[in-house]
């Protein structure tokens, strides 16, 4: 049987696992490393690029380059790239290829089946179009599971019983979870979260400081200029965890200026999103009936837990003097490595269960007799938090006298009222015609653990039965449509490995051209023509050299660019500059690894040579 692979699929990055030897092992992208940017870009050629060279896109192609796509899942609103409008799905499955596609070159053997994570707030919708994905990737998915669930199975020390609250904080979403852990049992709970609440809601808040700060009008900005100081203030964010106060300055043609920002100004800017937090605290705690006393342990998931204001800030609400973190990066694929180990019945690990819940309240419209106008009410068959699988019939009867059709509407969420809530699908039953009350039908919810419903309505009068099983649905695509983009999905083959790192260097040199001005651009711009020249010259050695030459020389921009300016100044001598920083940085990380075949100097020599040559 082929290796199971455990995927995390983020909104901001993605990562594989699988589980050998006894434990999860993370799996290395082409780029030898462990995430994945969920970004995917298309040129004009129509080649596909995902990961870190579609993210250096971002800002150089936004019109051809799709991120954050994952809020989108199993909804029907379209990215249009390169002129073609995809789906969250069919993006989401680029990145599953990829990873897919990373995990054989790891595994050298293919890989057919993966155990993909969704935020435990993701409705059924979501869901379904995640398992399309994966479908449509070429993998077989039989399982989504919670991403809080994964994480708490990360940390389960088999031995012990513990209570944990998963706090889960990344780019985009909130998910607050608690989780049992006993006699081998990881079941959750409760779940509540906040779909709408991120790491970058802290980045609009800084970008919208500097704005004021720098007395700019924010309409008045180009989406070019927007998009830059958005990457900047993310950049300031991150490195408010390292520093408690940061400088950035901001030097372009039209905007010129320094404002700086500390952890504490940050907490005041930032007091409405705090307060966002502990609502799904609060509800979990509720759900569950359980005391702040009762938890034994806090894990914390995602990018956005590394602030050390939102750690502080969760101690306090905690009432703990402190808050172990492991690493948020990985903690939920960790736990998709251990699933997978589970799942695949490694000796290890066999006996564990996880078992889970039903994160929202399902249930049908039924006559609303209060108030008729404000539409039906809804009757729920289905509470939130119910423990997986569960199976609940209904009795429903007609309201006119001689009715003929009673439609049964499946409906999703909390709301009293069904038009609040998410409408799954219909069922239209043909009932005998008799007096209102006296045509009775039974309707059977049964939700697997999968997370797929099925809804069977049986007419009492006649015995007569119907079922609609709620996967596909009408958000998403269709299986009909799936078939057909099988057949483009498998043609799309991705670069291999040594293609995708020239792209990724192309369009890394495209982004700080667009970044830069003067000589700088014009240095930049000269660097990679020499590059494309020593690739078309095809000797393999002079190739790997002047990449690693290439990549160190951007690397040395890009960190001039984060320290110093968002926009570089047209006049920097940036020559001096970076030979001055070159010089300092002899012992580095890279000469280290490089053997003696590789020398910095003369790589540089070569190229100044050839700019010779050429007459510049
Ligand atoms: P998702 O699960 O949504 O894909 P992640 O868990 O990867 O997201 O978290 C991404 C978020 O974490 C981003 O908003 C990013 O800015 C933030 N983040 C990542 N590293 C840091 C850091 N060192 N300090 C502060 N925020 C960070
Ligand atoms: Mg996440």
């Amino acid at each position: 049987m082929s290796k199971i692979i455990g995927i995390d699929l983020g909104t901001t990055n993605s990562l594989a696992t699988v589980w050998e030897n006894g434990k999860t092992v993370l799996i290395p992208n082409s780029f030898n490393e462990f995430l994945t940017p969920s970004v995917v870009s298309v040129d004009e050629k129509g080649n596909f690029y995902v990961g870190k060279t579609a993210k250096e896109r971002l800002i150089t192609h936004p019109d051809s380059t799709a991120s954050v796509f994952k809020r989108s899942m199993g909804t029907s609103s379209g990215f249009v790239l390169g002129g073609n409008r995809y789906l969250a799905e069919e993006l989401s499955a680029m990145v599953l290829k990829r990873l897919k596609q990373d995990a054989e070159n790891y595994l050298g053997e293919p890989v057919e089946e993966a155990v993909i994570s969704v935020p435990a707030y993701f409705n059924n919708l979501a869901r379904n179009a995640t398992k399309r994905a994966g479908q449509l990737a070429g993998l077989k998915v039989e399982r989504i599971v919670n991403e809080p669930s994964a994480a708490a199975l990360a940390c389960y020390d088999m031995h012990t019983d513990t209570t944990m609250l998963v706090f889960d904080f990344g780019g985009g979403t909130l998910d607050v979870s608690l989780v049992e852990c006993f006699d081998n049992v990881v079941e959750i709970i409760a779940v509540s979260g906040d779909n709408r609440l991120g790491g970058s809601d802290f980045d609009d808040v800084l970008m919208g400081h500097f704005i004021r700060q720098m007395k700019l009008n924010y309409y008045g900005l180009t989406e070019e200029q927007r998009a830059m100081i958005r990457k900047a203030a993310e950049l300031c964010k991150r490195e408010l965890t390292n520093q408690e106060t940061v400088i950035i300055h901001v030097n372009d043609t039209d905007i010129q200026g320094s404002v700086s920002i500390s952890r504490r100004e940050l907490i005041q800017l930032s007091a409405d999103l705090f307060r966002r937090m502990e609502i799904p605290i609060r509800q979990v705690l509720k759900d569950s009936g359980m005391g702040l006393d009762e938890i034994d342990e806090v894990i914390l998931v995602g990018g956005s837990c590394k602030m050390p204001i939102v750690q502080k800030y969760l101690c306090h609400i905690l009432r703990r003097n402190d808050i172990q973190v492991r690493n948020p990066d990985y903690m939920i694929a960790e736990g998709l490595g251990v699933y997978v180990g589970i799942k695949e019945r490694n000796e290890d690990i066999k006996d564990m269960v996880l078992t889970d819940i039903c994160p929202f309240s399902l249930g049908v419209g039924v006559v609303n007799r209060e108030d008729v106008s404000a539409g039906d009410k809804m009757s729920v068959m289905i509470p939130r938090n119910t423990s997986l699988p569960v199976s609940h019939v209904g009795e429903y009867v007609t309201v006119r006298d001689n009715q003929e059709h009673l439609v049964v509407k499946i409906y999703q969420g909390e709301a009293q009222l069904v038009k609040h809530n998410l409408l799954l699908g219909e069922l239209d039953l043909l009932v005998p015609k008799l007096p209102a009350g006296m045509a009775k039908v039974d309707v059977r919810f049964s939700y697997d653990i999968n997370g797929v419903l099925q809804v069977k309505a049986k007419i009492q009068n006649t015995g007569e039965e119907k079922e609609i099983v709620i996967v596909n649905d009408k958000s998403g695509l269709t299986q009909d449509q799936i078939e057909e983009k099988l057949e483009v999905f498998k043609k799309l083959e991705m670069q291999n490995a040594e293609e995708e790192e020239n792209n990724y260097l192309m369009n890394w040199g495209l982004r700080l051209m667009e970044q830069c001005t003067g000589q700088m651009r014009q240095d930049i711009e000269q660097r990679m023509d020499y590059f494309a020249h020593v690739v078309g010259e095809g000797i393999p050695n002079n190739i790997t050299q002047a990449k690693r030459h290439l990549k160190r020389y951007f690397r040395h921009v890009d960190q001039y660019l984060e320290t110093h300016n968002i926009f570089a100044t047209p006049d920097f001598d940036f020559a001096s500059w970076y030979q001055s920083e070159n010089e300092q940085e002899e012992e580095s990380q890279e000469q280290k690894e490089t053997s003696g075949e590789y020398d910095e100097g003369d790589a540089e020599q070569e190229y100044q040579e050839w700019l010779k040559s050429m007459g510049l």
